[in-house]
């Protein structure tokens, strides 16, 4: 028992170190939900271990600042977390966020709790899962088995790649929810928010657009605004396009009676409901990134959706199915392919595994939510990438080596070797700080 106990350890510290070598030198990372922090925000985040040991509950203002501590000690902990609120309010140009969500689920989580209860009201408006939706917003997921809410689907345009609003107004007008959100994990094509916000005032329901993916984009100008077209909240995660430290955020404008009830019902349901210990080490890393995307965003979000274009017309050039061809494909970090003809996502994601091509299978519009293990289609994302410095013709290198495997034109190994080249050769991470020591000469300049 004990010798296996040791084994284990070992075992433990040699995956770790293996793990590290593998995904970060070895591998191109496409997976659209994953983030790739700036050598600045990863030396914050080394810098912040004592903080990875510490509590501080409290309740928070109007402002998203803090209000009341529970413990003491904390006089340096409160000025840390004022300063990554204000610097997310200052890039998101609104008035009142929350810092405290441990992740986009936990976000949700608070988010949909707080404006059930806010509008007495069970029933939420959601993009169907098989469409891009993120299984929190779900009934089989967060939504209907944890919160307890009843979810109707809006009618989502197959052709489009992108919810019906005519449709889906009528939906929304007939069922009255307490909540209707937008956005999604599968998401190529900005949202109508515009036509359906309006709706969903209406109706006397609350808009939650879950930017967990297209949070970077958005702060970089290049998708929509979704609190300028109309979204009373959005709820994202920290780690995906925003390349900061796993994590979560709440953002809205307080601007009337209605956004205040909303925004306190939140608030309450983030602390005392669903935290306790809020993962204070994340903070300063994100106050930081905050400021990276402030000072580099525009262009990184560019270049990002931009190299996830390209992507798509290389690869439907050369025969591979990529969906939203109608409208180029896509205007996000990321692309659906449909791989059927190939022996389908589940065997393509593998392959490409095989050859350190590092992607996930995706159920695809028009796929039964029940083919989750073997759907469609493959979702493959640029953000990391795009960071690392690819330029278009990058782009078109790499998807000539994915259509190799996908095709099945040479072998897994070979094209391995290629993958493992063509990742050698970019050796740092752009549109970022590169120290705590540059972050400081920079902002310093700039007070
Ligand atoms: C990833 C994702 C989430 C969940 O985020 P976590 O931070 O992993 O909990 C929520 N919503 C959408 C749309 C997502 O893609």
């Amino acid at each position: 028992m004990k010798q296996n106990l040791f084994e284990t350890a070992l075992k433990l510290v040699e995956a770790s170190r293996n793990h590290e070598k593998y995904r970060d030198t070895e591998c191109i990372n496409l997976i659209a939900s994953e983030g790739l922090k700036s050598p600045a925000v990863k030396e914050m985040l080394s810098l912040s271990q004592d903080l990875e040991s510490r509590y501080a509950e409290g309740n928070n203002d109007l402002e998203g600042h803090i209000k009341v501590r529970y413990y003491q000690g904390q006089k340096y902990i409160t000025k840390i977390e004022n300063c990554t609120a204000d610097l997310m309010k200052k890039l998101f140009n609104c008035n009142w966020v929350d810092v405290r969500l441990v992740s986009g689920t936990h976000a949700n989580l608070a988010t949909f709790k707080g404006l059930s209860t806010a509008t007495k009201r069970n029933g939420m408006v959601v993009a169907p899962l098989s469409a891009g939706a993120h299984i929190s917003h779900d009934y089989t997921g967060l939504a209907g088995e944890v919160i307890g809410l009843e979810t109707i689907n809006h009618v989502y345009d197959t052709d489009e790649m992108n919810i019906d609003p005519d449709k889906s107004a009528e939906v929304i007008r007939k069922a009255k929810p307490g909540i209707i959100t937008f956005g999604g994990s599968l998401f190529l094509f900005p949202h109508p928010l515009k036509e359906l916000c309006e709706v969903a005032r209406e109706v006397g329901a609350y808009t939650v657009y879950d930017g967990a993916h297209v949070l970077g984009l958005i702060a970089g100008g290049q998708f929509q605004n979704p609190l300028k077209e109309g979204a009373d909240f959005i709820t994202a995660s920290t780690h995906k396009t925003f390349p900061g430290p796993q994590g979560g955020v709440v953002i809205a404008n307080l601007e009337d009676k209605r956004m205040k009830v909303g925004i306190k019902s939140v608030q309450r349901s983030i602390f005392p409901l669903t935290t306790s210990n809020t993962h204070l080490a994340r903070l300063p890393a994100m106050g930081l990134t905050a400021l990276e995307m402030k000072v580099f965003g525009v262009e990184l979000a560019k270049q990002t959706v931009k190299n996830a274009r390209v992507a798509g017309e290389c690869l439907f050039e050369n025969g591979v199915k990529v969906l939203g061809e109608k409208n180029g494909f896509t205007r996000s970090h990321q692309i659906a392919v449909d791989v059927r003809e190939y022996g389908g996502g589940k065997k393509v994601a593998e392959n490409l595994e095989e050859a350190n091509i590092i992607v996930n299978k995706n159920l695809l519009p028009y796929d039964d939510q029940k083919d989750k293990e073997n759907p469609s289609g493959l979702r493959i994302g640029f953000q990391d990438v795009t960071r690392r410095g690819f330029k278009e013709s990058d782009i078109k290198h790499l998807c000539g080596l994915m259509v190799d495997v996908i095709k099945g034109k040479r072998p897994l190994h070979d094209v391995r070797e290629d993958t493992m080249a063509l990742r050698q050769s970019f050796k740092e991470i752009k549109y970022g700080f590169q120290s705590i020591d540059e972050t400081v000469k920079y902002a310093k300049r700039h007070c």
